[in-house]
C-alpha cells in the first residue's frame, strides 16, 4: 500500500502528482498532467518501480482520469526519474512518447551499449582525468571478470515522436511550446504553457477535495480585483514546466554529456548558462518544476544560479592559478556538500564530471589551458 498521493490541482487543466523515487534524497518527481482536447497528456512519468507506478495510477484516479485514457507522454529529459515509467504507460495506454532528439539519441545508445564497453570507457576516462589507480581498479577487475550486470536505462522506452525546439506541440486546445534547454542533459526541454495564468487562488494548490473552497476563493479575489500574484505584477506570462533545468533550491547537476562514441568536446556548462538566460527572458508567471515545489520568481532564480556558477568558476580559476591540477585533483579541491573523503564511489565520478564541465568552460573563456605534455593532463590558469 502506498500513501494516498498528494495530488495538486494547479488550475486550468494542470495537475501534479508526486511520484516517489526509491532511496533517493530528492524524494519524488512531480509528474504533471495536462488536459487537452485529445485526452490527458503526461509531462514525465517517474521512476520505474512498483510503488512509484502504484502512486502514478492512484494519482491519475485522484485527477479523475486513468492510465488507459492517456493520449501522450512528453519527456523533459531521459533521466530515469523522468522517463522510467514511460514504457509501462505506453504499454497500458497506447500513448505516444515524445522527447528531444538529442536525449532520444542517449536512450538509443544506452540500450545498445553493452556493459563491458561502458565500463571500459568509464575506466579510461577516469584515468585520463587523473583518478588514482585505487579508484579505477574495481572497474578493471569487474571488467576482467565479466561482471557488471545491466546498465541502468538499458530497458528505457524508445520515444516515437520528436519534440521540436521552438515549436508549438500538436496538442488540440492548448498552447504549449517546447524550449530546448541543454545543459543538464543534451536534449533537456522546458515546456512553456503560453496561456493566461488561471489565477491566484488556484495557485495556492489546494489538494483535490478542497476544490470548491479554492474555486470560491478565486471568485472572491477576482471579484475584488486582487489577483496580484508576483508573477503577474511583473508582467510574467504563462507557466513553465521546467523539468530539472530550474528548481527552487537545488542546483541541477551539470556534468559532461557522456558518449563513448564521440570525441566532440562539448561545453555542457556553457549550454546550461545559455539556456538559463533564455528561460529568464521568458518571464513565466509561475514555474512548475519536476522536483520540490512550484514557485513564482523564475528570473530571480535564474540570477541566483548564474551567480552561483560565476562564483564557482572564479574559485576554480583561483585554484588553478596556485598550481596546475588534473580534473580529479580539481574535484578534490572543490566545495561539495560533504568532505571529499566521505563522498561515495559513484558520486565521486559525478563530481569529477562536474569539475570537467567547469574546466571546459574556463578553457572556452580563455581563463585556463592544458599544460603541454602533461599526462594525465593538468590545467593551469592563464594570465588573461
Ligand atoms: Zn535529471
Ligand atoms: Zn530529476
Amino acid at each position: 500500500m502506498t500513501n494516498a498521493p498528494q495530488v495538486r490541482d494547479h488550475g486550468g487543466g494542470v495537475w501534479s502528482i508526486p511520484v516517489p523515487i526509491p532511496d533517493n534524497p530528492l524524494g519524488h518527481t512531480l509528474v504533471h498532467l495536462l488536459d487537452t482536447d485529445a485526452g490527458p497528456v503526461l509531462i514525465d512519468t517517474g521512476w520505474d518501480d512498483p510503488d512509484s507506478w502504484q502512486t502514478l495510477v492512484e494519482g491519475l484516479a485522484a485527477c479523475g482520469t486513468s492510465v488507459a485514457a492517456l493520449h501522450g507522454v512528453l519527456v523533459t529529459h531521459h533521466h530515469p526519474d523522468h522517463h522510467g515509467l514511460s514504457a509501462r504507460v505506453r504499454e497500458e495506454s497506447g500513448a505516444w512518447i515524445a522527447m528531444h532528439a538529442a536525449d532520444a539519441a542517449v536512450v538509443r545508445r544506452t540500450r545498445s551499449t553493452d556493459t563491458a564497453r561502458w565500463m571500459g570507457y568509464l575506466a579510461e576516462k577516469l584515468a585520463a582525468a587523473g583518478a588514482p589507480e585505487s579508484h579505477t581498479a574495481p572497474l578493471r577487475k569487474a571488467l576482467a571478470e565479466g561482471r557488471g550486470g545491466t546498465l541502468p536505462g538499458s530497458r528505457a522506452a524508445l520515444p516515437d515522436r520528436e519534440i521540436e525546439p521552438g515549436a508549438l506541440l500538436p496538442l488540440p486546445g492548448r498552447r504549449l511550446r517546447a524550449i530546448w534547454t541543454p545543459g543538464h542533459t543534451p536534449g533537456h526541454v522546458c515546456l512553456h504553457l503560453e496561456e493566461r495564468h488561471p489565477g491566484a487562488a488556484a495557485r495556492s494548490g489546494a489538494a483535490l477535495g478542497q476544490k470548491s473552497g479554492a474555486a470560491l476563493g478565486q471568485e472572491t479575489r477576482a471579484g475584488l480585483g486582487q489577483e496580484s500574484g508576483a508573477g503577474r505584477e511583473r508582467g510574467g506570462h504563462g507557466r513553465l514546466f521546467s523539468g530539472d533545468h530550474l528548481l527552487p533550491t537545488i542546483t541541477p547537476h551539470i556534468g559532461l554529456y557522456e558518449d563513448p562514441d564521440s570525441d566532440e568536446v562539448t561545453d555542457p556548462l556553457g549550454d546550461y548558462l545559455d539556456s538559463l538566460e533564455r528561460i529568464g527572458r521568458l518571464r513565466p508567471a509561475e514555474v512548475l518544476p519536476a522536483h520540490q515545489y512550484a514557485f513564482d520568481d523564475a528570473e530571480g532564480r535564474v540570477n541566483e544560479l548564474t551567480a552561483h556558477h560565476a562564483e564557482r568558476l572564479s574559485d576554480l580559476r583561483a585554484l588553478l592559478s596556485e598550481r596546475s591540477l588534473t580534473p580529479w585533483q580539481l574535484a578534490e579541491s572543490m566545495q561539495w556538500n560533504r568532505p571529499w573523503a566521505d563522498i561515495p564511489y559513484g558520486s565521486r565520478n559525478i563530481a569529477v564530471s562536474e569539475a570537467e564541465a567547469h574546466l571546459r568552460r574556463l578553457v572556452k573563456l580563455g581563463h585556463a589551458e592544458p599544460v603541454p605534455d602533461s599526462d594525465p593532463v593538468t590545467y593551469q590558469a592563464t594570465d588573461t
